[in-house]
């Protein structure tokens, strides 16, 4: 009686639906090993670093200009210790187009300003400038771990780590007590924490001496044990205050990830074990960790920056093709997060057309805001690749736009990829609360992000 619904709708269906049994162990343990990920990469810089050591692991080594590259080969490109660039060579020469896949790997954050220290009533403090779209309400009174460098007049460059390890102290922005705070709660909720307000607490306990900001002097004193710096060395600094959760299961049946800088490391991590999991491409693999998407894509560690275009015109010199003829017969997926349907907050989506928790990875025709302005908005030929793809790759996934017209919007390096001249379009993970402080994804999609990618590398 319904097979004419069944041969006209269009119905899509949850993925646990759709997965064998058999495939739940997999499932599993990529979760497991992307928590671990995302746990020990708190900024663009430790993502970098432990992606690099895990490239390594897995048989590449650092492309030197020149390097005579043959099919099968595996190397990277570390950019600055703030972006990756890694490529399996495949077995057709790069004037057959590349399989790209582009994540970013920076996060929202508190930046420390670069003069951030001050006393304020035996208090010390460091101000910061906030990194990324945040709803800054959501970062006062939780813990907070800081990260960076510290780069010294003399070249050397120390990293800094506080907080991550369970022994190790943290930090936190206080807020106003509700007992005293009627005026505060009269302001919007974009207004009740301001930018300059964000300050964070470091230190209580003053120098044993009768000189001023004696409590600034006593943190000060405990930096030069740890680091041997100085104040001002954090003019050359480079510290970033992240949320100091640990990353972990939510939900009684564990079928969830909570946990700090989903948004984007959920996909590169899904787009580094495809690189690491692809056999003998046909045609070459790229994989990019961009840095500063959150903020434009802009600079030399950003998805605009001729670092990539360097990368691949070597690549391709190194086989006689031009990059233009490269990039015209390239294929990129811009691997990043979604906006999942949130049923607490149904006003601002439309639901047909948001990405749903467990409905596998989410691909994105267009992106941008107010008519689709600022994407680059893949053609249908485009699409229907992928539904071919993956259909026969069985990955199970969705088509998804963020939010209802006119509700916002946003966008991701997809532009900047598309604006090369190579065919992109934007894949990723759905995401509860994206840019909080804690975010939330479903295991599911993010197996399911890592075989779409997976997917389109395998590709002949
Ligand atoms: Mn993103
Ligand atoms: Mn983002």
């Amino acid at each position: 009686m319904d097979d004419i619904r069944k041969e006209l709708f269009y119905e899509q269906k949850n993925g646990y639906d759709l997965i064998d049994a058999q495939e739940r162990p997999a499932l599993e343990g990529y979760c497991r090993d992307y928590m671990d990920f995302l746990n020990n990469s708190r900024t663009e810089r430790e993502a970098v670093n432990n992606a690099i050591a895990m490239a390594e692991a897995q048989g590449f080594v650092e492309y030197e200009p020149g390097m005579e590259l043959k099919p099968g080969m595996k190397i990277y490109r570390n950019n600055r210790g703030k972006a990756l660039m890694l490529a399996v060579i495949g077995k057709k020469d790069l004037g057959q187009g590349a399989v790209i896949a582009g994540a970013h790997v920076d996060a929202p954050r508190l930046d420390l300003k670069q003069i951030p220290m001050y006393e304020s009533d035996e208090m010390c403090f460091f101000r910061t400038h906030y990194y990324g779209g945040i709803k800054k309400y959501q970062w006062v009174t939780i813990p907070l771990e800081l990260h960076g460098v510290v780069a010294l007049k003399n070249g050397e460059v120390l990293e800094v780590s506080i907080g991550r390890e369970p022994d190790e102290p943290k930090f936190v922005i206080t807020d106003l007590l509700p007992h005293l705070a009627a005026d505060q709660m009269k302001k919007t909720m974009k207004d009740g924490i301001t930018g300059e307000g964000m300050q964070i607490l470091i230190g209580s306990v003053p120098y044993a001496d009768e000189g001023k900001d004696r409590v600034k002097l006593a943190v000060l004193s405990i930096l030069k044990d740890m680091y041997d710096i100085s104040e001002e060395d954090f003019l050359s600094a480079e510290l970033t205050a992240v949320p100091a959760y640990d990353v972990c299961e939510i939900g009684l049946d564990r079928s969830l990830i909570g946990g700090y800088g989903h948004d984007d490391r959920v996909c590169a991590y899904a787009e580094l074990k495809a690189i690491f999991d692809v056999e003998e491409p046909e045609r070459s693999c790229v994989c990019i960790l961009a840095d500063k998407e959150e903020t434009g894509s802009d600079g030399v560690s950003g998805m605009q920056s001729a670092a990539f275009d360097c990368f691949m015109e070597d690549l391709c010199q190194s086989q006689g093709v031009a990059l233009r003829r490269c990039y015209e017969k390239s294929f990129c997926l811009s691997a990043d997060v979604s906006n999942a349907y949130d049923p607490l907050y149904p006003e601002v989506s439309e639901k047909r057309s948001e990405a749903k928790i467990n409905y596998g990875m989410g691909i994105s025709k267009f992106t941008g805001a107010r008519g689709k302005s600022g994407t680059s908005d893949a053609s249908a030929e485009l699409v229907a690749y992928l539904r071919r793809l993956f259909a026969e790759k069985s990955v199970v996934w969705q088509l998804c736009e963020l939010g209802k017209v006119d509700q916002g919007g946003g966008g991701t390096i997809a532009m900047f990829m598309a604006n090369r001249n190579i065919d992109t379009i934007d894949a990723g993970v759905p995401v509860l609360s994206m840019h909080a402080p804690f975010e939330v994804v479903a295991k599911f999609d993010c197996y399911m992000t890592y075989k779409g990618v997976l997917a389109a590398y395998s590709d002949k």
